[in-house]
């Protein structure tokens, strides 16, 4: 995940400050140092870790903090306000225009993510918005570009409005938007052509697009892997065409997170999107104090719920729970399960929404390999119908035969058999609790 390392120190140096009953000036100079060292080597820009410093320490040892009854708690609040702050405070809306279609241009440098976010974001639009948006191929300079949008927009059932590369951009924006009146689409996404550096014939005829289409959002696209790179390329377009908000992409890599802690700062423009992945679903809304709850490691509950409420099934999950109740739980759900979970996205990141998951000893170590999973699926793909239902059937050359299907030892498919014996009882134990029955079972 990204911001690993500088939640890792931030953390370290917030959890000498917890349930402190006084907090120095001199326990505050310290944290702040580590706090600079930290956002530094987390490619922060100088200026913007400078300033951040600085008003952390102010009201670290203003009012607020020393006249508190719990001053570390108080510190800590400090730092994750100024992080909130920092990456934008309130989490900023689309627009949605007076006029249909609402138009978003969507301008960035090549290989950043711009086509890709371009489907990603009418993918978002349609699902959670309820959207009709329509896509444009105004890259003239590369077919492979034009090509790329069509497939992306088949891959999606999203038209795309194409005019080859003969045509002039600022038409083939215009006669998109005529053409999106026509089929009531209520969004228009252009996807704009890229350099490889900023330079200023790509700028002029981005202006012209922007002067002769007055588009409502301007998304400049930036890589979060470049770093300081992608601040700097942020101000220039920035100055040049006054965009209306970034979209930082990349941010599932093992990107440090400087971008993401100092565009805002630098341009004063908002993240309004994160890239979290490769694939057309993985664009999330950016809310600054989410990620800050995160690199903090006070988890992040809502976006978990909202990932919950979009992958899971809730039918099935209710079906799940009253199977576990029963103690009628099988394979075969626990396959349906580990689907569900699946849907959510990587474990490591579900994780990390956890508040204090990653302070847990026991869940730290924890080999998060998704390999894993595959094995145990595996596994139990390689069982009978009979087995999954019935574990109790299986005996050496049973399990034998499983280990050999599966291309897994034995010894991995009787741990398995184990961990689900053990599992079942566990949930035994909490269904006769939870009823109050105690060690009175009605069967003997
Ligand atoms: P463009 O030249 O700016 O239009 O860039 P593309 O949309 O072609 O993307 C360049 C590469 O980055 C492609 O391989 C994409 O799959 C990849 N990519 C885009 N967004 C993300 C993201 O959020 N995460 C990851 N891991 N890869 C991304």
């Amino acid at each position: 995940m990204a911001f690993e390392g500088l939640a890792d120190r931030l953390q370290e140096t917030m959890k000498k400050l917890t349930g402190k009953g006084k907090v120095s000036e001199q326990d505050v100079k310290e944290m702040t140092r580590e706090v600079r060292l930290a956002l530094l080597e987390a490619d922060v820009n100088f200026k913007v870790v400078k300033d951040f410093v600085k008003r952390v320490k102010e009201r670290a040892i203003g009012q607020e903090v020393m006249e508190s009854l719990t001053p570390g708690q108080q510190v800590i609040k400090v730092v994750k306000e100024e992080l909130t702050d920092l990456m934008g405070g309130e989490q900023s809306k689309i627009a949605v225009s007076d006029r249909s279609p609402t138009v978003i241009m969507m301008v960035g440098l090549q290989g950043a993510g711009k086509t890709t976010t371009t489907g990603k974001l009418a993918n978002l639009l349609r699902k959670k918005h309820n959207r009709k948006p329509l896509l444009v191929a105004a890259d003239i300079y590369r077919p492979a570009a034009i090509n790329q949008l069509e497939t992306i927009g088949r891959q999606l059932d999203i038209p795309v409005f194409a005019m080859g590369t003969d045509a002039n951009p600022v038409d083939i924006a215009n006669q998109a938007i005529a053409k999106a009146k026509e089929d009531h689409h209520d969004y228009v996404i252009i996807d704009t052509a890229g350099r490889l550096h900023v330079d200023e014939n790509l700028m002029d005829e981005l202006q012209q697009i922007k002067t002769n289409v007055k588009p409502d959002e301007v998304f400049l696209v930036v890589d979060a892997m470049t770093g300081q790179d992608a601040v700097n390329v942020a101000e220039s377009f920035d100055e040049q065409l006054d965009i209306s908000g970034v979209v930082l992409t990349k941010l599932d890599g093992d990107t440090r997170g400087g971008a993401a802690l100092s565009i805002k700062a630098v341009t004063n423009k908002p993240i309004k999107f994160a890239g979290m992945g490769e694939k057309l679903d993985e664009l999330e809304q950016f809310h600054p104090e989410r990620m800050a709850s995160r690199i903090l490691g006070m988890g992040d509950v809502l976006s978990l719920i909202e990932k919950a409420q979009e992958n899971v099934d809730e039918k099935k999950m209710k079906d799940l729970e009253s199977k576990m109740r029963s103690a009628s739980f099988t394979f075969d759900d626990f396959l349906d399960q580990m689907a569900q979970v699946k849907n959510m996205g990587p474990l490591e990141d579900l994780l990390g929404m956890i508040p204090g998951a990653n302070k847990m000893k026991g869940l730290k170590n924890v080999q998060l390999d998704e390999k894993q999973l595959v094995h145990v699926e595996a596994i139990i793909q390689s069982m009978t119908k009979k087995e999954r239902q019935d574990p109790n059937l299986m005996n050496a050359s049973r399990k034998k035969r499983i280990a050999k299907g599966s291309g897994r030892p034995v010894s991995e498919v009787n741990r398995l058999l184990k961990q689900f014996d053990e599992m079942k009882k566990m949930m035994k134990q909490m269904t006769n609790s939870q009823s109050g029955k105690k060690g009175k079972k009605g069967k003997g």
